[in-house]
Formats: structure tokens, sequence, C-alpha cells
């Protein structure tokens, strides 16, 4: 059994790890850049390790760094959070051959799911409906000529290695098709150092709901229903929730169990995420996240689960502490990301905390690394905080929203929490009617 876990992240992800060791009886490492010096996850785990100057690239993304500070605290055990190291094959290998646990699935799964022609490939041979398109890479314009015809305008044009929504682009017609082809294998190539590039369907009006899963690894997996992060900015989520507003109980079984008998049958081990765009009541597969998202707490509020120490658990090869049957959706959660950030136009604001209060009460969970004091360095992510609140039902979750939202203070610098107060007086916000281009039409509105 893990006896001390090393979380090769920073913020409140790392929080969130810590709080899960601290409960599950294992010792927490936290480690950190010069920058991260006075960071909370710092203060709150039971020892800490610099690894590096602040640039993330000599620190949390260093392997060596990272090793050496598994050997010299005895750590048993990486956790990486979500983004830096939580979806590199190369790392989990690299773990593995120094006899240590990776928190999260195989190497494979993670190169499988990486490298986005391949992950739909493989979902779709496992019976994941998927969004039409070119069978592959698509090598040269001609050919792209050829696989947008036959698919129809509008099409998508997007990298194999892409994430972050970098190397996408739309070609609404023929004429468009050149320069959206040509623009998004040079941006991929510049991002991804890889020009190679696929064909999609353009949906119009899609939501995107996405299936959290969870596998033991001994071809045994259960689903915990969908998040509905149709809320994005520039492709980033913004607000989720759960259930979705437009999943009912029918379908939500419906896909969650090709979603769960898919990572069941690869023998999947630990938390995952299948993303799907759905529009006229049809899921369309668009990508897997072989880690644990952002988002979670929305689907640990809805089913009362703590998915951390599950990943722990799976991870030393336990099994799931819950059956499918065990998992019943219960009342609605809603989940706002506050970052650090000038509106309208999202300018990172990082500086020194002045007051910083935290919402509290029934149903009220504030996932930061913030406080009173803290200076935010400006080399990283700037999401500072979630708020989550969970309700009976969406409208007792909205009217916590608005109630929370009104309690928090956070002085010193800019952030997003005004946008969450204006979007909750909007009444598609309040009916759940709401796309994925939304949010972007209605900053536009908004001088964003
Ligand atoms: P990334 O890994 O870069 O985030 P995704 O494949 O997950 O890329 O897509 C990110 C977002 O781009 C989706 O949430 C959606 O908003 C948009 N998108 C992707 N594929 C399509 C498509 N076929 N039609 C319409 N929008 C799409």
């Amino acid at each position: 059994m893990f006896e001390k876990i090393l979380i090769a992240n920073r913020g409140e992800i790392a929080l969130r790890v810590i709080r899960a060791c601290a409960e599950m009886g294992i010792k927490s490492v936290a480690v950190h850049s010069t920058a991260d010096a006075d960071a909370m996850h710092v203060r709150l785990a039971d020892e800490s390790v610099c690894i590096g100057p602040p640039s993330s690239t000599h620190s949390y993304l260093s392997f060596p760094a990272i090793i050496s500070a598994c050997e010299i605290t005895g750590a048993d055990a990486i956790h990486p959070g979500y983004g830096f190291l939580s979806e590199n094959a190369a790392f989990v290998q690299i773990v593995e051959d120094h006899g240590l646990s990776f928190i999260g699935p195989t190497a494979e799964h993670i190169r499988i799911m990486g490298d986005k022609i391949t992950a739909k490939e493989t979902m779709k041979a496992l019976g994941v409906p998927v969004v039409p398109g070119s069978e592959g890479g698509v090598p040269d314009y001609e050919t792209a000529v050829t696989v947008a015809e036959e698919i129809g305008y509008p099409v998508i044009i997007k990298a194999t290695a892409g994430g972050g929504g970098r190397g996408m682009k739309l070609a609404k017609t023929p004429k468009d098709l050149e320069t959206a082809f040509r623009t998004a294998r040079s941006e991929s190539k510049a991002a991804f150092g890889n020009d190679e590039v696929y064909i999609e369907k353009y949906l119009g009006k899609p939501r995107h709901i996405e299936i959290q899963v969870f596998g033991d690894g001994k071809g045994k997996a259960v689903h915990l229903g969908e998040r509905d992060c149709s809320l994005q900015r520039r492709h980033q989520k913004v607000l989720e929730e759960a259930p979705g507003p437009v999943i009912d109980a029918e379908t939500r079984a419906r896909i969650g169990k090709v979603c769960a008998d898919a990572v069941a049958r690869i023998n999947y081990v630990g938390a995952g995420t299948i993303e799907f765009l759905y529009e006229n009541d049809e899921f369309y597969f668009i990508e897997m996240n072989t880690r644990l998202q952002v988002e979670h707490p929305v689907t640990e509020g809805i089913f009362g689960v703590d998915l951390v120490r599950e990943q722990i658990r799976v991870a030393q090869g336990l099994p799931l502490s819950f059956e499918q049957d065990d998992l019943v959706v219960n009342g609605h959660a809603i989940e706002v990301r506050i970052n650090a950030e000038k509106l309208p136009n999202f300018v990172p604001s990082p500086g020194k905390i002045g007051m910083y209060h935290a919402p509290g009460g029934l149903g009220v969970r504030m996932d930061s690394a913030l406080y009173g004091g803290y200076s935010i360095p400006p080399y990283y992510d700037s999401l500072i905080g979630k708020l989550i609140v969970h309700g009976r039902d969406r409208d007792e979750a909205l009217s916590r929203l608005s109630r929370a939202l009104s309690e928090i203070v956070i002085e010193g610098i800019d952030t997003t929490l005004p946008l969450f107060d204006a979007l909750l007086r909007e009444p598609d916000i309040r009916s759940g009617n709401y796309d994925i281009h939304w949010l972007e039409k209605w900053l536009a509105a908004h001088g964003g």
C-alpha cells in the first residue's frame, strides 16, 4: 500500500490531492518552483521539495527533478493532477522504470488517446459514436478537397496532436478550405512539432457533453454520468454542470454504458473522460482525457464520491469502491472557474492578494489555494479557484451559486467573478438553453 504520495503539481489541484491523502492516512510530498515557495500546497503537504526555477519546463515539467524528489523523500507514487505531466506517456514510463507508481492510466493508453486520430479510430472500433470525417490523416490539399466534398460543408480541420483548441480551423465553404487547411497545418507544426491534420464535419450548435468513466485496470469499469461544459471561451471551459440540463436518465444510462464498456474492454485503469459534441440527440466523440478533469467536483457533488481517493485506490490494485448500481444522481452541481484575469478581455492579472474570504454554508465548496497576502506568480495558469455548489435541483444550485458569489471577497487583483454574476441574470443560463457558441456570442455583445 502507498505510504507517501508525491504530487507533481501546484495550486488548487495539489491541495485537492493532499486532502485526499490526509483522509486516507497517506503522507504527501509537495514539489514547488522557487516562485511557489510560499504557496499553500507547500504549507499543507507533510513535506516539500524545491524542484527548480519558475519556468515550468525546468520545474513542474522536469522528469529528473521530480524523480529525484521522490527518491529524496521516499515517496512511492506520483499523482500528476491535471495539466503538466498528467498526459505525458514518456513520463509514466520513466516513473515505472524507477520502481514508482503513477496514479493514472498506463503509458500505452495515454499514448493512444493523446493522438487524436488513433483515439478516434480506437473509440470507433470500441463502439463509441464519432464525428463523421476523414479516415485518419489528410496528407495534402487535394485529398482535403475530396474528403470535404464527401462529408459536406462546413468542415473543421483539426491537428492530430492538438490540444487547447490550437491547430483547429473552420472551412464554411469550399473557398475557405485551402487557407484553413494550410493554417491548421502550420499552426500545428509550430505548436506541437507535427503537422498532421484530419477533417471532421463541423457541427453548428452542439453542446459539449462529457462522460466520466472509471476503470479498475482488470476489465471492469463504471460511468459517473455526464457533465455539460458547453459554456466556453476560446475552447476553454468557464462553467460546468452535472447532470446536463438536456440529458435524461435513459440517455445517460445508454451513453454511459457505451463508454464504460469501451474502457472496460481495453482494461483502462483510473479516471478518464470521454468528450462528446451533442447535437439533435446524437453523441459525437471528440477526444478522451486520460486524467482527472478540472471540473471533476461537479460529478463528486451529484454522486457523493471522492474521485481522487478512488484514483489512489485503483492505482494500488484495489477494486473500485462502487458498482454501477450504487451510482445514483442526487441533485445538481455547478462549478465556476475563477481566473486571475481582467474583464472584458480576460487579460492575466497576477499580483498580491489583499483580503480573501471564501464562501461557505450548505452545498458550497471552494477549491482554491489562495490566502490573504499571497502573491500570485505570473508564470502559470490563471485559474485561482473553483466555486462548486450543490443543490437538490438545478434551480436551487443556481440560487446557491448567486448567494455564494455574493460572499466571496478577493481583493488586490482582477478576477473573472463579475462574469458569473452577469451570466446568472441571463434567461438562457437560467433555463439551461446554451450551446458551445453561446458564451462567445454573449461576450461579443457585451464588449468582450
Ligand atoms: P482540444 O483538444 O484542442 O481542446 P477538441 O477536439 O477537444 O480539441 O475540441 C475542442 C472544442 O472545439 C470543442 O469543445 C468544440 O467547442 C470545438 N470543436 C471540436 N470539434 C468540432 C466539430 N467537429 N464541430 C464543431 N466544433 C468542434
